[in-house]
Parts: structure tokens; sequence; C-alpha cells
């Protein structure tokens, strides 16, 4: 047979073909819709909730979105064609309700329906992240996440430093970085971001400096001013997810309050001395009884109990491992895979090499995470409230 008419012919009486609207009501109904065109072609606008898979590629990959052969699949190209071919392919794997949408992607436009256009990635993004690429929990569509996410790391120091390199190594697509602070030659002794040659200089610039040099495909935001109760909700709103780098008890306690308030991921890590602590509190998560900093920690210590790194001193390279921790947790909540460490408590000890993980469980008295009228969500301390506490 080496006429493709004759042989599309034979195809349709063997294959069963659907309407457009037929595959749109299905996929309304959860049933599974695979675009099968090629990137190029994808990128032009594709079903909205749609799995596309190359067409090249469907039988290597159609075992991980159809793990059931009695599931319905329906197939849809450019104009029905390539379709009917992938649908004679699926069924000699053994998948017995195959379907090829009639008339495409084309008709699919034609007939008005919804559509998006989907994220792909470019040349140089798959030379850049090849390794991620490699890792199936990870992938393309991991890749494509992390590139649309927007993060705040608040703090460009000890721990703020080596999250931001890995964020942006990583291709954190927005990563915005809030300190206003200037480098002092003693910061660089654990805060990574910055060189001799940034001392005198505001934290934020050096860091942007670097990190652009590093990956400037990426969109670095240096904001140089200090978290108060008037900016938070303005400032943490563009963002996914909130990175908690600092070292002191009254920017934690807001932006704890305002994570909890927006529903953000809180990423949250501390050092002192030799120990450090990571958890992520995010109520909103949903995933079992995951608290928020308050219910573990509900007032602030009282000053002389809670030394800053400039008062108490830290080993230089222990932010560091404690930053890498946080940065991790962030790209697994970003990308969504892996156990985090909501509900969780990570304290490590540098000097006697324990890693413990504790469980902490939501306060049902907590007025933060524990508030179920907005109206009446606790106020934002102010800096010398807090102060004074
Ligand atoms: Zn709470």
């Amino acid at each position: 047979m080496h006429d493709i008419q004759t042989f599309l012919s034979k195809l349709q009486s063997s294959i069963d073909e659907v309407s457009v609207l037929h595959a749109y009501k299905k996929l309304q109904a959860g049933s599974l819709l695979i675009d099968i065109r090629e990137k190029d072609e994808v990128s032009g606008g594709s079903p909205a909730g749609a799995i596309r898979i190359p067409k090249g590629m469907l039988e290597m990959k159609i075992g991980q979105v159809a793990t059931d052969p009695a599931q319905e699949v329906y197939l849809l190209c450019a104009s029905g064609k390539r379709s009917l071919v992938a649908a004679f392919c699926l069924q000699q794997m053994g998948y017995e309700n195959v379907y090829s949408v009639e008339g495409g992607f084309g008709e699919w436009k034609n007939r008005a329906l919804p559509f998006e256009m989907p994220r792909t990635l470019k040349e140089a993004d798959y030379e850049r992240y090849k390794r991620h690429l490699l890792i199936p929990e990870l992938g393309e569509a991991g890749q494509i996440k992390l590139l649309s996410s927007r993060v705040l790391v608040v703090g460009a120091g000890g721990i703020g430093s080596p999250v931001a390199l890995y964020l942006a190594a990583a291709g954190i697509g927005t990563i915005g970085l809030i300190d206003d602070d200037i480098v002092d030659r003693s910061n660089l002794q654990r805060q990574i971001l910055h060189t001799e040659q940034s001392v005198g200089s505001p934290k934020v610039d050096s860091a942007k400096q670097r990190l652009s040099a590093l990956n400037p495909a990426i969109r670095i935001v240096p904001i140089q001013t200090r978290l108060d109760a008037d900016n938070i909700e303005t400032i943490l709103q563009d963002y996914d997810l909130v990175l908690d780098g600092t070292d002191n008890f009254t920017t934690r306690y807001l932006i704890n309050d305002a994570c909890v308030k927006l529903g953000k991921p809180n990423v949250h890590g501390s050092v002192f001395r030799f120990e450090g602590q990571v958890s992520t509190f995010w109520p909103a998560s949903g995933k079992g009884n995951a608290p928020c900093y308050r219910c573990v920690y509900p007032t602030p210590p009282p000053a002389e109990l809670a030394p800053s790194c400039a008062e108490a001193g830290v080993l230089g390279v222990l932010p560091g491992l404690v930053g890498v921790i946080c940065a991790t947790e962030a790209i697994k909540i970003l990308a969504g895979f892996g156990n985090l460490l909501t509900g969780k408590l990570l304290c490590i000890n540098a000097a006697t090499w324990s890693f413990d993980t504790y469980e902490i469980d939501q306060e049902p008295s907590c007025p933060y995470c524990g508030c179920t009228d907005p109206a009446h969500y606790p106020p934002y301390a102010h800096f010398e409230q807090s102060c004074s506490m």
C-alpha cells in the first residue's frame, strides 16, 4: 500500500472518529485528550487541559498518562490524519478505547473551543537545564513550572545567598530579593552572593549582578527596603512562594502572618552558631495538619535570648547548608514532587552532625492559621510594637 489516502481510508474503517465537540465534552468530564502535534505547532495554541505528547514519542510515553488499557484516549493532531495513524498504533499496543478527533486542532479553533498558548522550552533551555530534564519527576513539565514560578527571597544574607544562587541556577523565572542592607566585609564569611568588590554597595544590587551573570534569562527583582506592616501584602502578592532567610523575629512574624493570610507557602530557615532549622509553614497546603510559625512559636523570645547572627556568631558554612535545604524545598514545592517539610521541623547541628525531624502540629487556638473570618484576621504588628513584646 503506497498511497496515503488509501491507507487513511482503511484506517477510518477501523478507528472510531469523534467530533471536536464530543472530544471537548469528554475532556471536560475528565477523559484524556492528547495533542500529538509537534512542539512548534503546539506553541501556537493547544486545547486547554490537553496532555501534549508529540506523535514520535507517543508509544514511549502513553504508559505514563494512560495506565489502564480500557481507558478512553482521544487523540488530536492538526487535521485528523496523523491522529488516525497514532490511534492505530495505540490499538496495536492494546488500548481498547482510542478515538481520533476529526478535523483536529483546525476544527477545534473553527468551533471556537477553548485553547491556550502553552509555554514551551527554548532551545537554550534544553541545554541549560538538561540534567533537570533527565529526571522523570521533574522533566520538561517541571522545568516549565520552575520557569513560570515567582519566588520572593527575604534577606540577601547568609541563607538568602545560597538560596538565590541555586534558585537562579534552577531557572526560577522571577526571583524577588528584598534587603535594605549594605554589604559589609564581615558578611563575606558566609554571604556568598557578595564579593570584596561589592563591600559598601546595596546587597540587592550586588545580588542582582551575581545572579544575572549566572542566569541572564531569568528576571531578578531587587527590592531595597525593609518589609513592614504597610508594604508586606503589596510585595508578597506578586509571588508564589516566600523564602524567609531573615535573622530577626520581627520580620519572621510579619512574613508568617502575611503568608498565612494570603495562603502562600513560607519556607523558613534559621541559624544559630552550629544549629539550623528548616520548615515549611503553609497551613493552606491542604497537607495534613500543617502549622504556621505562630503555632510553633506563639510569641517572640525576650531580646536577650534571641540574639541575631551579628550578636551571637555563626559558623560561616551553616547558613549555606540551611539555605541549600531551603532552596531544595522551594523547588520541590514549585515543581510538585517529593515529601515536603510541612508539619515537620528539621533541626540540624553541625557540631554533632545530628539531623532530626520533629512532627509539628497546627495549634487549634492559633489566632492566625485558625482564623475563619478574614474580616477579623489579626492586624500586622508594627516594628516598634514587636520589638517591645
Ligand atoms: Zn498557626
